[in-house]
């Protein structure tokens, strides 16, 4: 593996555990929601059964509307839940299976690949030239390597002092 590969197969590993921290804690909400929700239909329940009967200007249809927003609010938010989680572990396997050298030549962006399970081309930029900037054209996703510099490798032998 070469160091750039190094560098974005390391990125991708920090980023798959961030994402599994991600997932773990929307599970962990799981179950609350999920009691949360419960509880609201279980009044939504009562407050229907003491609607049967109830006179047309009776302050129980305020409680009744009350009762639905709840509902729907506690409905979004279980499954708002339940898709940031199934997003998260898809991304967690996104990361492991991340290979940062494509077929063309070039390096697949980490952040792309894993967070929009797209392959976008890293741009390569020469800055110096001994620093290598690359740089996504999708999500600016950037960073520069300058491991590959040798300075004695890159001074002409000309230059050498004599003693
Ligand atoms: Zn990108």
């Amino acid at each position: 593996m070469t160091t750039i590969e190094t560098h974005l197969k390391g990125l991708a590993v920090s980023l798959g555990q961030q994402l599994h921290a991600a997932a773990d804690k929307a599970k962990g909400s799981l179950p609350k929601a999920r009691e949360r929700l419960a509880e609201i239909f279980h009044h939504r329940h009562v407050i229907n059964s003491a609607m049967e009967g109830a006179s047309p200007d009776s302050a129980i249809h305020d409680v009744a509307r009350q009762v639905e927003k709840d509902v729907a609010e506690a409905m979004a938010e279980l499954s708002s839940l339940e898709l940031a989680q199934d997003a998260a572990e898809a991304a967690v396997e996104r990361a492991q299976s991340y290979m940062p050298a494509t077929h063309r030549g070039s390096y697949a962006c980490p952040q792309c690949w894993i967070l929009e399970n797209i392959t976008t081309d890293l741009d390569a930029l020469l800055m110096a030239s001994a620093v290598q900037q690359y740089e996504c054209p999708t999500c600016s996703y950037a960073f520069m390597v300058d491991s590959e510099y040798h300075p004695q490798a890159a001074l002409p032998q000309a230059q050498t002092p004599s003693i």
